[in-house]
């Protein structure tokens, strides 16, 4: 049982049932944010074709893709197009009809909605509005990709799509090289397009190294593939390989022996400028796997140099 903290309304997210609700009374809530497959049309549950066959409108990324699936589970909802071009003028009309009583449910072309895909916006307004909305759990690529990596599973920072061209992506992977800097230990996954994929892992090393890397290829699907090896040689691998189908690229965290003395001293003076030199240190080498006597030492040093008479 959960209750909108905004409505008061108390549902039921077994049933998909307002607890209080009658046989005459709607089954769902305002809106229902279902998870579809990522490639396996099997990848259904069946809370979510209950949810698709019982609500009144289906929202879609794109129609036309989601009749593919809607048909082979026999799912006969009216559909209507939502996607990142006419998601925000839609709003007003989609909140006034669900006030009126109208359940609608929001899926993606695949996987999670909202994941790198339309409906934050309108999920956004449902909240604002104090009306009921739930969501049926089930595919993401990002997680299976981690899950399926060998990298550590958490903690980990999904950053969907970079930015396409080289300079702009190397710009957000120096960005991410920076939190690590200051701290941040985490495995990074991204999405990426196939004919991309050289070009990603190229710049990628440029800027993480010889880190242990995984790229996961039409997971779910007849070519799954998992690839795992150090950053430059899966970016040899793939220069060479041109890839096809959908891909996720998981960078595990910062290995200890990636600490030569500029990027401990790097990360030193980036902690020192918001911390004292204790917690600098003890941050900086929990954040590297150092040992704190070995970076303490260090963190002196540099004040002296730093600080001279
Ligand atoms: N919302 C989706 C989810 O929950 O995973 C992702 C949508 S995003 C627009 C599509 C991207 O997800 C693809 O370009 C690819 O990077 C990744 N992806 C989707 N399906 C995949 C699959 N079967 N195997 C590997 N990556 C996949």
């Amino acid at each position: 049982m959960t209750e909108d903290t905004t409505s008061g309304v108390v549902f039921d997210v077994s049933t998909m049932r307002p607890s209080s609700a009658g046989a005459d009374q709607p089954a769902l809530p305002a809106l229902v944010l279902v998870s579809t497959p990522i490639g396996n049309l099997q990848d259904v549950s069946s809370r979510a074709r209950e949810a698709l066959a019982g609500t009144d409108v289906i929202l879609c990324e794109d129609t036309r893709t989601s009749a593919t699936l809607l048909r082979a589970h026999g799912i006969k909802t009216p559909t209507q197009a939502l996607h990142e071009f006419n998601e925000a003028a839609r709003i007003p009309t989609l909140i006034e009809a669900m006030r009126a009583g109208r359940r609608f449910a929001l899926i993606s072309d695949a996987g999670t909605p909202l994941v790198s895909d339309p409906g934050y916006r309108l999920v956004r307004a449902v909240i604002e509005a104090g009306l009921p909305i739930s969501g049926i759990p089930g595919p993401n690529a990002a997680v299976l990709a981690l899950t399926l990596s060998g990298l550590p599973p958490q903690p980990f920072l999904f950053s969907g799509f970079l930015p396409p061209k080289s300079g702009a992506r190397r710009t957000a992977f120096e960005r991410l090289r920076g939190a690590e800097l200051g701290g941040l230990a985490a495995t990074h996954v991204f999405y990426e397009a196939p004919h991309r994929l050289a070009a990603f892992l190229e710049d990628a090393a440029a800027i993480f190294g010889p880190r242990p890397a995984a790229v996961a290829r039409e997971l779910t699907k007849r070519f799954e593939e998992v690839r795992r090896a150090t950053l430059p040689d899966l970016a040899a691998y793939y220069a060479e390989h041109a890839p096809r189908g959908e891909i996720c690229v998981i960078i595990g965290p910062p290995q200890a022996e990636e600490a030569p003395v500029e990027t401990l001293d790097a990360a030193l003076a980036q902690a020192l400028t918001a911390m004292s030199l204790k917690d600098a240190a003890a941050a900086v080498a929990a954040a590297m796997g150092l040992p704190k006597k070995q970076v303490y030492a260090r963190a002196l040093a540099l004040g002296r140099v730093a600080a001279p008479e």
